[in-house]
């Protein structure tokens, strides 16, 4: 038996076990994803919920050195949909049965900003009946600010802790108080302890992050109970300083294989949460996200930002369907994951089974 087979009959990791894994290639490569596939059918099934994503401003404060809609990049054509333009792109997350959206933008921590979006939610709430679940991802907010919008109806939110090396955090971030690698933590643990279904994510690649950063980032999500993760490879933006650093990276398919392999390790280790199939898979290849629902993801955030502003949300370079309207996207998607043995929970919210299960426990033990 293969080192690789012995590690993936274990019930716990080291780091040193994750990075064997994260190294691993061809037989036990199958090996891993052929493991990681049943425990995803066991544990979640082969259902794949949808998030609507309504990418509904770039206008950002922060000054990210890997990302494209960073404030410094003044090349970047800003744009912020009207409340119409959002709510429109919801109801027809609605009418086509997606179950949830999930509004991102850039961050923005002005009292006007944290108005809105609590109005939204309620306005998204009302008008889908309460049937439309809601994620946020819209950055680092105070704990006030999180419970409005956690009281108005939203239930679930996003936040990459990026990397969870505090070294590599800073290398890819300004020294100041608005991109502290701390707060982004505190942010985590705020939105934790309000009841929300908590999401985070690292990306995967980056210039300067080694095998055991990766393998860091894995048992940091299991050690945080995190109920839901979303990454990604890391794809370079020519606007950004981080640019300056893409001799360093791995090749962009190799980027990709990693990215499948923290899929995979990660259903292993964290068998009931929720992983997305980010997009920047599909980036680099067209079947991507796919092949991510097939290592191990549940979860698709299909683009229903209206196409004409999809060009603008431009985080890295080659962002792929920015071209198609909604309803193309949606046709395509039910052939696709069809093809990755999957079958999609229309008007389902797919609510994290570790989060569900956690609440339960808690719940019995008050
Ligand atoms: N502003 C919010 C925040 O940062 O949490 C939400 C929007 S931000 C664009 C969403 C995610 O995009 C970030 O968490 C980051 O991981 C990802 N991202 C930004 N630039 C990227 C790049 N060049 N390659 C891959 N992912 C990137
Ligand atoms: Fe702004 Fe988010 Fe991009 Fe950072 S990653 S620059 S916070 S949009």
């Amino acid at each position: 038996m293969s080192h690789i087979s012995t590690i993936l009959e274990q019930t716990s990791f080291s780091s040193a076990d994750l990075q064997q894994l994260l190294l691993c290639d061809g037989e036990e490569k199958r090996l891993l994803f052929k493991k990681s596939g049943e425990v995803k059918d066991l544990n979640v099934g082969n259902k794949v919920y949808f998030r609507g994503l309504i990418e509904f401003s770039n206008v950002c404060d922060k000054d990210c050195y890997y990302c494209g809609i960073r404030k410094s990049n003044r090349t970047a054509r800003r744009y912020n949909l009207t409340d119409t333009e959002i709510l429109d792109a919801a109801r027809f997350a609605d009418e086509n049965k997606f179950g949830s959206v999930v509004l991102q933008s850039g961050e923005n921590s002005s009292p006007a900003f944290s108005d809105r979006i609590e109005r939204l939610v309620r306005q998204i709430k009302h008008i889908s009946e309460g049937r439309l679940g809601i994620t946020l991802s819209v950055g680092e907010q105070t704990e006030t600010v999180y419970r409005r919008w956690f009281e108005a109806g939203a239930h679930r939110y996003l936040l990459r802790i990026e990397t969870t090396n505090p070294l590599l955090y800073h290398k890819i971030h300004p020294d100041d108080e608005l991109h502290d690698f701390n707060h982004r933590l505190d942010c985590l643990h705020s939105l934790q302890r309000l009841g929300y279904q908590v999401g985070t994510g690292v990306m995967i690649g980056l210039p300067f992050q080694t095998t055991a950063d990766l393998a860091n980032d894995l048992l940091f999500f299991q050690q945080f109970g995190i109920d839901m993760v979303g990454m990604g490879p890391y794809i370079e933006h020519s606007e950004t300083p981080l640019y300056e650093f893409r001799h360093e990276l791995l090749p962009i398919q190799e980027r990709f294989d990693l990215s499948l392999k923290m899929i995979a390790i990660l259903r292993i280790l964290m068998k009931d949460i929720n992983i997305a199939a980010a997009t920047a898979l599909q980036a680099i290849d067209p079947l991507g996200r796919e092949k991510g629902v097939k290592v191990g993801a549940n979860i698709i955030m299909p683009n229903i930002t209206p196409g004409f502003y999809r060009n603008d949300y431009s985080l890295y370079q080659n962002k792929p369907c920015i071209d198609e309207e909604p309803a193309q996207c949606k046709g395509c998607l039910d052939a696709r994951i069809a093809l990755a043995d999957g079958e999609i929970g229309y008007g389902e919210w797919g609510d994290s089974k570790h989060f569900m299960k956690n609440k339960e426990n808690n719940e019995l033990k008050n």
